[in-house]
């Protein structure tokens, strides 16, 4: 049965958390997840218990830790899952069909949106034990592997940060996929097109602006038009790369306005 809204593909989604060890990294995982919308945690073997300082840190997402699923093996918590992605920090060995977060994110959300799964198919996003990750068995257990491209002198993130930046990118694709039926998204999804404070600059006014930035820098002797190189292509090039709105030309002109009357004293 296909999923139809965002929420819907989400909810799909399960987080499985291998053999924490730290309470505090559990209700944060947990925290993480529930911003994201994604509320099904699975703990595999748990370390920690589900105490105090893990509620303290899910702060308002103890409904997520009061939920999740305890699991003695890997193999139950993914057991109705068609793709398992395993996280790790470090590349290993062995060769394994890997992709970024945002692939994977990608990938997950379109096997969730197909019409030939079962109503309780899953996706597992996978995450090891804070101080040796997963082991080689587990990853050999995911379709595929999944590194975030951290630092390279310094890319093992914190347990309950990785599941953020996974559940992130999963989250976007989710909203992305449903863009056209989710009005209260919009916002959200085409931040370069929501409502802006002024009107963007015609191509009228960025003309006039370069036509007057051209004349400050003559003015001003940074600029020989008889010797004219790239310069005002390359100027040009980057005021219509930045979406100018009237109020910065305005300003712009302002500043061309002012260097040539000083130039001129
Ligand atoms: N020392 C471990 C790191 C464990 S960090 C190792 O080298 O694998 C705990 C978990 O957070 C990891 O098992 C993984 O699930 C996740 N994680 C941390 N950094 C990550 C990264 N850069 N990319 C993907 N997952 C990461």
């Amino acid at each position: 049965m296909p999923a139809s809204t965002a929420q819907d593909l989400l909810d799909r989604v399960v987080v499985v958390l291998m053999r924490t060890t730290h309470p505090g990294n559990i209700g944060a995982v947990a925290r993480a997840c529930k911003t994201m919308g994604i509320t099904r945690l699975r703990l595999v073997d748990p370390v920690a218990s589900i105490n105090d300082e893990a509620n303290s840190r899910a702060a308002g997402a103890s409904d997520v830790l009061d939920d999740a699923e305890i699991f003695d093996s890997l193999e139950g918590a993914v057991e109705d899952s068609v793709l398992v992605l395993g996280t790790s920090a470090r590349n290993r060995k062995m060769t394994w069909p890997v992709g970024t977060p945002r692939d994977l994110g990608e990938r997950a959300i379109s096997v969730l949106s197909g019409s030939d799964l079962t109503e309780d198919s899953t996706v597992a996003l996978l995450f090891g034990q804070e101080a040796s990750g997963l082991s080689n068995g587990e990853l050999q257990r995911c379709n595929f592997h999944v590194c975030i491209p951290a630092n390279p002198d310094y890319s093992s993130l914190n347990l309950a940060m990785a599941v953020q930046v996974m559940t992130y990118e999963v989250r976007m694709a989710a909203l992305l996929s449903c863009e056209a039926s989710s009005v209260d998204l919009a916002p959200v999804l085409t931040p370069e097109d929501a409502a802006w404070d002024d009107a963007l600059a015609n191509g009228r006014e960025v003309d006039g602006l370069l036509v007057h930035l051209e004349k400050m820098l003559v003015g001003i002797d940074y600029h020989d038009p008889q010797n004219p190189g790239t310069l005002m292509a390359r100027i040009k090039r980057l005021l219509l790369r930045s979406k100018l709105d009237k109020m910065d030309v305005n300003i712009l002109r302002g500043v061309c306005k002012a260097a040539l009357n000083k130039s001129n004293t």
